[in-house]
């Protein structure tokens, strides 16, 4: 068996240890003679795998107290909806920055709910950058600002938090959640979809601070209330309880690597083998602001969609799949979350090297 590389943005890789750990554990849990998959949620072989998954992701993210998590569905577009409905409730007001397709959807459907007011955006460049957020623009009656941390399809993020004055901050991480350590006592709320950096689509993390718990709208369906799933330990109805089973295995593989500092140099290490040759090639170019480059998702073209889509397939044919930029970009985009192995970002490279100079007419 041959596993490839996956640049996806999401789905995404798993770690090969997990996967392995998985399938030693698929039939048979522990000696409980059934899968993880089978198990009624209720029992208390599934009570110890959601508190322990829960236990760990506390751990290594180092949650304070007064946070809950929650393991919902729904992915991070339902949090679009889910967080006004909650919390768009004292002035009914809320600011947004837009850096991205994904902050923009959040910030339509909360339109939908209360007043929602875009207060930057790098549209203009096509969201190559990070727009710099100072309190003064923000409104402090605001009951939120909701920040995309890291914009997937553009491949920017925020190297610091932005200052709010005392405004609640909400923060969709979904495509860097556990790549770096992230300070939670600074946001009210922070969510994630799975799928990128976690476990198998299906699962959605919220991370909340105890406050803001218990002041949704009337109109608020009961499983889009916070409070439902805060109160009922995130088993009001069935969880996805498989995806929460990997998830742990991934908090735990994170923890014994070393936590989230061991992560981040790892993360940090793995871009600029990237980065490095990007800014050396004379084919290959970045998109993205310098200062403003993810750790997890480079896009990157040649300037000749030709010549780009050449490279997609030919990559394709030596094992490294999914390069292919979002159809808003265009170009590529590599996805190297925490499961991609150093390994495989150096032989993207030495792979973009050969195309070079079998290619280039330098
Ligand atoms: C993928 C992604 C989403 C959408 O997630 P779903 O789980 O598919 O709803 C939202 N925000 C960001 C930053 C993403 O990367």
């Amino acid at each position: 068996m041959a596993r490839i590389y996956n640049f996806s943005a999401g789905p995404s890789m798993l770690p090969e240890a997990v996967l392995k750990r998985a399938q030693s554990e698929l039939l048979e849990y522990g000696e409980c003679g059934q899968s993880v998959m089978e198990m009624s949620h209720r029992s208390s072989e599934y009570q110890a795998i959601i508190d322990d998954a829960e236990k760990t992701l506390r751990e290594i993210m180092n949650i304070p107290e007064n946070y809950k998590v929650l393991f919902l569905q729904g992915g991070a577009s339902t949090q679009f909806a889910m967080v006004p409905l909650n919390v768009m409730t004292r002035s009914g007001k809320a600011d947004f920055v837009i850096t991205g397709q994904w902050a923009k959807k959040a910030y339509k459907e909360a339109s939908r709910y209360g007043k929602a007011r875009a207060i930057a955006t790098s549209e203009d460049e096509t969201f190559s950058y990070v727009p710099k957020i100072t309190p003064d623009m923000i409104d402090p009656e605001a009951d939120y600002l909701h920040i995309c941390m890291n914009n997937t399809i553009y491949g920017t993020r925020y190297t610091k938090i932005p200052e709010t004055n005392g405004v609640t901050l909400v923060a969709d991480i979904s495509s860097c959640i556990l790549s770096e350590p992230i300070d939670v006592s600074k946001f009210g709320i922070l969510y994630a979809g799975a799928q990128k950096n976690v476990a198998p689509a299906g699962l959605t993390i919220v991370i909340i601070r105890e406050d803001l718990i218990g002041r949704a709208m009337d109109i608020t369906p009961t499983m889009l209330n916070y409070q439902t799933h805060s109160e009922n330990g995130s088993m009001f109805n069935t969880p996805p309880c498989y995806c929460i089973y990997i998830a742990g295995l991934v908090f735990k593989w994170i923890k014994e690597l070393g936590g989230l500092d061991e992560m981040k140099k790892i993360n940090e290490k793995k871009a600029k083998i990237l980065y490095d040759f990007l800014d050396s090639s004379k084919m290959f170019k970045g998109t993205v602001k310098k200062e403003d480059r993810s750790l997890m998702n480079v896009p990157f073209v040649t300037g000749d969609g030709e010549l780009d889509k050449k490279f997609v397939s030919a990559a394709k044919t030596r094992g490294f799949v999914n390069l292919k930029g979002h159809r808003s970009v265009g170009g590529m985009r590599a996805s190297i979350y925490n499961a991609m192995p150093i390994e495989g970002v150096e032989e993207l490279v030495r792979f973009m090297k050969e195309f070079e100079d079998k290619n280039g007419n330098v």
